[in-house]
């Protein structure tokens, strides 16, 4: 039975602040196989603009949902990073902001055949699109301490590798830090080789909190509004997987290895 009919059942809508939407999917609802249960797109409202932050898996329609909450506002797209569960609404969109080593794969139709075998029925609905989302318009490049100003507030672009080449973080002018997939709760998803290049973009993280102590982090998985414990306790997390390392596990799915600690999940390639 498909529990799922339109974009106001799929997405949930939170009002977090008075200038930050939360936008909620469930990702175990796509696809439990990915151990992880919420991705979160974020749309911050200044007083001229808007930016919203990823879009999704592109199972229902999302600009209509962002249209309404911004009103008359000028909208501005970025993406975290360009795996499918945060571009999947990009082609909706008359223009994608995003770093230039993740621009290649957004430029063409995405593959995400890997979802076909589901257990999930929603994902059906990707059967009319030849399970591809298509690719996104419009790209521009976003560098590294780039500020995007949407009037009485600011970003910061920061550039963060290892989840991703061209992984991104921001950080508003009101202390919000959106760590994308660089810094979440629940299960982290890491190649080994490019550990040492994750560790020192969780220190660059760190230290923005010897600039302000009240800085907030809003991941996009799992829980938000979390603090600088979660940077911390990744970073001595992944120093510790080689310790941890014989009690990996082989995910077929996944194509990797698995591996728990106390706190975190980690999907290791
Ligand atoms: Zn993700």
């Amino acid at each position: 039975m498909v529990k799922y009919s339109n974009s106001k059942d799929w997405f949930e809508i939170i009002k977090h602040k008075d200038y930050l939407y939360v936008i909620r999917e469930r990702l175990d609802e796509i696809d439990p196989r990915f151990y992880t249960t919420y991705t979160n797109l974020y749309l911050v409202v200044g007083s001229h603009s808007a930016l919203l932050i990823d879009t999704g898996s592109g199972l229902f329609p999302l600009k209509p949902v962002v249209n309404d909450l911004i009103l008359d506002k000028t909208l501005i797209v970025i993406n975290t990073h360009c795996h499918f569960d945060h571009v999947g609404g990009n082609h909706e969109f008359d223009k994608i902001l995003i770093h230039k080593k993740e621009k290649d794969q957004i430029l063409k139709p995405h593959d995400i055949s890997f979802l076909q075998d589901s257990s999930k029925e929603i994902t059906k609905l990707y059967r009319n699109k030849k399970h591809t989302l298509p690719p996104a318009k419009g790209i521009q490049i976003v560098k590294d301490e780039e500020i995007i100003d949407l009037g009485e507030i600011s970003i910061k672009i920061i550039h963060t590798p290892g989840h991703s080449p061209g992984s991104i973080s921001l950080l508003t002018s009101k202390n919000e830090l959106f760590t994308g997939d660089t810094a979440h709760y629940g299960t982290m998803y890491l190649t080994k080789k490019d550990f040492p290049i994750i560790l020192s973009s969780i220190s660059k993280l760190l230290e923005l909190f010897q600039k302000s102590i009240t800085i907030e982090i809003y991941p996009s998985h799992e829980e938000y509004a979390v603090s600088k414990k979660l940077l911390v306790d990744l970073s001595k997390g992944i120093k510790n997987i080689d310790n941890i390392w014989d009690t990996r596990k082989r995910d077929d799915f996944l194509e990797s290895w698995i591996i728990d600690d106390e706190i975190f999940k980690y999907v290791i390639f």
